[in-house]
């Protein structure tokens, strides 16, 4: 049978939160009254929380667990879960109780209300964050609006309800690297929301060291906006206007009688220049890197094992279900010619 509504839970080493995850994700979803599957990615964790989840398998029969063969990241590990999951309606939720597990309900009542195809969680609070999370957060949502236009929705993370169309929509999608909560909006699907609280990580620390971060940031502004390619226009157009001024100085303080002399001017307006034309460059790099790495169509990700396929014939989906595919799988569909 179809389940009603999958939860997608990408998971890196997140052995102290994942017993309090499922105690707290179990009975609402049992109490939704509706067939259900949670999808638990498990990202390669390296600690104890792929055989806590073997455990959890054998007493929690809705529970179906995707391992990656190694680390490949949160975004990738969500389009992992979302490529494997059968439900009419797909979550996606953090493992560690960041996103309260009770607005699933009202998300998937939401949905089916106002016939939406995107129900989006919300933050009305995030004093519970870092400082630090807070400011970087800030930033990085400012700077996507700055050259990603108006749709971006602020404080819209990864916590949200979507329709099979959409899904399988996101999941056609040929992008590598793709940042989802930029992609989705762009889709344009019909839209709605439900506002939550932010907690704080119930236990365990964040998986999101600066790095990441840096990455996430890197991956949402090549993906998302052309904006940085014209920087270089700016930059010579910038940079004419300047030579050509300093061009008049020059001639006209010859005809006054006093040339200029200088190294230092000419040193540093011409390294100031070969700057700027490594910086173009470099974001220039940015976007072929992408397009090479789309043209080599690599999986961003490879699934080692799915407890689905594992598991006796009766739990495993009817013949005219899709079954998930044995093999490794690309978010992307192979090479395309
Ligand atoms: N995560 C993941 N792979 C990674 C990093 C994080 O699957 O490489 C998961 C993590 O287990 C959690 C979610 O992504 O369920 C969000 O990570 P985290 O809570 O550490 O990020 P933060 O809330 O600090 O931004
Ligand atoms: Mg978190």
């Amino acid at each position: 049978m179809t389940p009603h509504i999958s939860v997608v839970v990408p998971m890196y080493n997140e052995q102290d939160v994942l017993p309090l995850f499922v105690q707290r994700l179990r009975p609402v979803l049992d109490g939704l009254g509706v067939a259900y599957e949670v999808v638990a990615v498990d990202d390669g964790s390296a600690d104890q929380t792929p055989v806590l989840l073997q455990r959890f398998l054998r007493e929690w029969p809705q529970l179906r667990v995707v391992r990656l063969r190694a680390n490949s990241g949160h975004q990738a590990a969500i389009s992992a879960g979302l490529s494997n999951a059968r439900g009419d309606w797909i979550a996606t939720i953090d493992a560690d109780l960041q996103d309260p597990p009770e607005v699933l309900g009202e998300m998937l009542t939401v949905g089916e209300a106002q016939q939406a195809d995107v129900v989006y969680g919300v933050r009305t609070d995030r004093s519970t964050d870092s400082a630090f999370k807070r400011s970087t957060a800030r930033g990085f949502y400012t700077l996507m609006r700055a050259i990603g236009g108006s749709g971006l929705r602020m404080d819209a993370g990864d916590f949200r309800l979507m329709s099979r169309a959409t899904v399988d929509a996101v999941n056609a999608l040929p992008e590598h690297h793709r940042v989802l909560r930029l992609v989705i909006p762009t889709l344009g699907f019909p839209e709605a929301e439900v506002g939550y609280r932010r907690d704080h990580r119930a236990a365990g620390t964040s998986k999101y060291p600066l790095h990441k971060m840096l990455k996430l940031t890197l991956d949402s502004v090549t993906g998302f906006s052309l904006a940085p390619l014209r920087l270089a226009t700016w930059f010579g157009m910038g940079g004419f206007v300047l030579a050509a001024a300093l061009l008049a100085y020059a001639v006209i303080s010859k005809i006054a009688g006093n040339p200029i002399s200088g190294w230092t001017s000419t040193v540093v307006i011409v390294a100031g220049f070969a700057a700027l034309q490594l910086l173009c460059l470099g974001i220039l790099g940015e976007y072929v890197g992408r397009i090479y790495a789309t043209q080599q169509a690599r999986p961003t990700y490879y699934v080692a094992y799915d407890s689905l396929l594992a598991a006796p014939p009766e739990r495993r989906p009817v013949a005219d279900e899709p079954a998930a595919p044995a093999r490794a799988t690309a978010d992307v569909p192979g090479p395309r010619g």
